[in-house]
């Protein structure tokens, strides 16, 4: 049975970043920049105040203080959006707005809080320092600076960025279509009354909740029976529209499980097929062309964390931004009899104490069908296969669920 990180590591060895696409910028969150992006211009592109108050030269205001306060006379207004027509005068100062342009000659701005005005006089207390309040000209980007690497995740502000830079669109790599197929004779839809024997399918909405909370809803959610007639004519339709095929279910060794050959009928390749992982096993691995196919085992936590420690790496490739899952280390706050000669991640929710130390809980329900488990988790302990008790406050490795974004 293959590690689960030479499984990690087959599995990124298959995966082909996607192409890149133009998109208006506002539809680009989540996506992954597929170009470098410079500053066409200094950003800012003007010297300007940093605050509301008065632009002076420091010399006039050098020796200004409570004792001997300094009248400086009030030259004119200039409000944000406009571009000031005089230029400071010696011994005057003018009333500037934040994010105002900079009058020619003045070298600081004092805040309006700190001055005292008295209709045409504007009486100064202390001194300014040169350049005190002011926003230079391109003090964040000087011209044809870099600005994003390619590479970089599109969030909020990368997209408040562009903006600045005066982009409407921009070159991402592509997201890869998913198709999700569900299978198992005993699955009823919430909506169904259950019985003996029947239970109803969560896999096909935990699943998909899960990959639109990483920005990738699949195109398509197909159901199948236990038997090749369904499963083939799922797949057939998964394979045709999808770049990527996640199944859960019937990749086991039941006398049902009949994932495998109508995948290898559907001239799929074989990578590999059982990693050492709890829960996990019998994940399976393949590709057809420059298409990946994961099944998925049918148990609902076991396919969870599947798709989060096996398929997500492979997704963010794909989106163009794979970095190695982030371990942290925490505190457990209970003993854990660890497993079974294989890496076991266990459901668990990490906080931090009052001392400040990030503490580590098993959820109660660990059972790889329990996702109420799962649904109390926000990490998953990592213990490594050597590892066959943890003991209260002992260091474990954790990882954060990537879904648990609130
Ligand atoms: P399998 O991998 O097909 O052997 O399924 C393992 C366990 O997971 C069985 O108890 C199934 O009933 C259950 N299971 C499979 N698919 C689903 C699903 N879509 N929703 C909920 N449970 C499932
Ligand atoms: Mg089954």
């Amino acid at each position: 049975m293959l590690e689960f990180h030479e499984a990690l590591e087959k599995i990124l060895k298959h995966v082909r970043r996607s192409l890149p696409v133009k998109l208006p910028l506002e539809d680009a969150l989540g996506f992954v920049l597929a170009e470098e992006v410079k500053a066409r211009e200094p950003i800012p592109l003007f010297d300007s105040s940093s605050v509301d108050g008065y632009a002076v030269q420091v010399r006039d205001v050098q020796h200004a203080s409570e004792l001997r306060p300094v009248r400086l006379k009030l030259q004119s207004v200039v409000s944000a959006g406009v571009t000031p027509h005089q230029s400071l005068k010696p011994f005057h100062a003018i009333k500037i707005m934040t994010g105002a342009v900079l009058p020619q000659k003045a070298d600081a701005v004092v805040m309006k809080e700190l001055v005292e005005a008295r209709g045409e006089e504007i009486i100064f207390s202390s001194p300014a320092k040169e350049g005190a309040s002011l926003r230079r000209r391109g003090e964040e980007f000087a011209k044809r600076e870099i600005v994003f690497q390619k590479g970089t995740c599109i969030t909020p502000p990368v997209i408040g960025m562009c903006a600045t830079l005066g982009l409407t669109s921009v070159k991402v790599y592509r997201k890869p279509r998913i198709a999700l197929v569900v299978n198992g004779n005993e699955l009823r839809s919430p909506s169904s009354p259950l019985r003996r024997g029947q239970v109803r399918d969560s896999n096909s909405y935990a699943l998909a909740a899960a990959l639109e909370s990483a920005g990738v809803r699949p195109v398509l959610v197909l159901h199948a029976g236990d038997n090749k007639r369904t499963l083939t004519k799922a797949f057939a339709r998964a394979l045709k529209s999808a770049d990527v095929v996640l199944s859960a279910g019937g990749v086991s060794v039941g006398d049902f499980d009949f994932v495998k050959e109508v995948l290898s009928d559907l001239r799929v390749r074989k990578i590999f097929w059982r990693v050492a992982m709890k829960p996990g096993k019998p994940n399976f691995f393949g590709t057809r062309g420059k298409k990946l196919i994961f099944g998925l085992p049918g148990n609902p936590v076991s396919a969870m964390v599947s798709l989060e420690t096996l398929v997500m790496p492979a997704l963010r490739k794909m989106m163009g931004s794979y970095t190695p899952d982030v371990l942290h280390d925490a505190v457990m706050d209970f003993d854990l009899k660890g497993a079974s000669g294989r890496i076991e991640f266990v459901r668990a929710f990490a906080s931090w104490s009052k001392e400040g130390v990030l503490t580590v809980k098993p959820a109660s329900r660990q059972g790889s069908h329990m996702i109420g488990g799962l649904a109390d988790a926000n990490c998953l302990i990592v213990l490594p296969k050597e590892q066959d008790r943890v003991a209260k406050g002992d260091i474990v490795a954790i990882r954060f669920l990537s879904w648990n974004k609130i």
